[in-house]
């Protein structure tokens, strides 16, 4: 299902000089030396499209660092004047709002905690009728799509039309290498029901650590994407917040030099031609893939009626635990991962219940 929003086109935003869209800077403002000092060596680079840094920080819990407040926002304001730079920052509320409007911030941002709340968003959106101001939207902190769309949609009814997304990862209980999932299909899917919306990665609050961020940082390139934020610090390790993500403006430089940018499309016939028969052997695959699933539903459905005419339950926990060891370990054999065989054979499963609970409860 395809949303239809008359957005504004990325190209012709003022922050925007090419791909990447590139915003950099202190997870939170803490002191006027530490904004300022950033802020020269990124506008030094000559790479960094908006300066960002959080003024007010939503906390998971109290008595953490919550944020300077408004004496940030003066320091954001020299930074406009002193390098050029545009700024962004996080707003939450209605007073955020007024506050980053009053000292001239260029970009707002709404947070992951914030766009998972509708109460809280359509409270933004209502401040920001009739206000012409780029806004970029986090994805909440669950993996709702509808939820980031519907806070996309509140903005847009409030007559914004320069609105990009943030993909920025979700939160789960279980511990992984990453600080947030990234789930990249969902962010696909997004672009999908929002064709035209830009897309950002924020790849520090997706890895949490500096070791992730370049290999996140190229995924959200080769998918495509319009643009990275990454926090930067001039002293990472004595950040006030999220001091194991954030990177010097040297080590940012060296990263973005990494970077190996791709084109989306290409005009050469030859490649064309190469990547139309990959892509109908591709076609194929997915036909057999489909055929066979066909087939096992089938079988699904005669075990369905054997075990209806033998009064037998669908589920039986041991022929599924024998299942599962096997397919995990043939997968790993052809290099298929365990977490993806995983998914995929729960999916066919259910399906195949699905199919056996049918026959069951079928009249005959
Ligand atoms: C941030 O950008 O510093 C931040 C708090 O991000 P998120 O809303 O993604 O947690
Ligand atoms: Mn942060």
């Amino acid at each position: 299902m395809e949303t239809k929003l008359q957005l504004e086109p990325l190209e012709n935003w003022s922050i925007y000089k090419g791909r990447p869209l590139l915003i950099s800077g202190p997870c939170s403002a803490e002191t006027e030396d530490q904004v300022m000092e950033t802020a020269r060596q990124l506008a030094a680079l000559k790479k960094v499209d908006v300066y960002r840094a959080g003024i007010w920080k939503p906390r998971t819990r109290p008595n953490a660092f919550e944020g300077v407040g408004t004496e940030g926002l003066k320091w954001l304001k020299r930074v406009k004047e002193e390098t050029g730079l545009a700024t962004g920052t996080e707003v939450a509320t209605q007073t955020h709002v007024y506050e980053a409007l009053k000292f001239g911030v260029d970009v707002l941002w709404i947070g992951a905690r914030t766009s998972a709340n509708p109460f809280a968003m359509q409270e933004i959106a209502d401040t920001l009728k009739g206000v012409d101001v780029m806004v970029l939207v986090k994805n909440p902190v669950n993996p709702d799509l509808d939820l980031w769309v519907g806070a996309i949609e509140r903005l847009y009814a409030a007559g914004i039309r320069r609105i990009g997304a943030i993909h920025r990862g979700f939160s789960a209980y279980e511990k992984t290498a990453y600080r947030n999932q990234p789930k990249w299909q969902i962010p696909i899917d997004l672009r999908m029901r929002i064709p035209g919306l830009p897309m950002i990665c924020d790849p520090s609050h997706i890895g949490g650590a500096r070791k992730y961020l370049f290999e996140i940082a190229q995924e959200a390139m080769d998918l495509n994407y319009d643009g990275l934020m990454l926090e930067s610090h001039i002293d990472p390790d004595n950040a006030w917040s999220d001091k194991s993500q954030q990177v010097t403006p040297a080590d940012l430089l060296e990263l973005l030099d990494k970077l190996v940018l791709r084109q989306s499309v290409s005009s050469d016939a030859k490649f064309l031609d190469k990547l139309s028969i990959l892509r109908s052997q591709i076609d194929r695959f997915d036909e057999q893939l489909l055929d066979l699933l066909e087939q096992r539903m089938n079988v699904a459905e005669t075990i369905g009626k054997y075990k209806k005419d033998n009064n037998i339950t669908i589920l039986q926990n041991q022929r599924w635990e024998e299942i599962i060891r096997k397919v995990a370990e043939k997968g790993r054999s052809k290099g298929l991962s365990e977490e993806f065989i995983e998914q995929m054979f729960k999916a066919i499963h259910q399906e195949s219940i699905n199919h056996q609970m049918k026959v069951m409860n079928a009249a005959s």
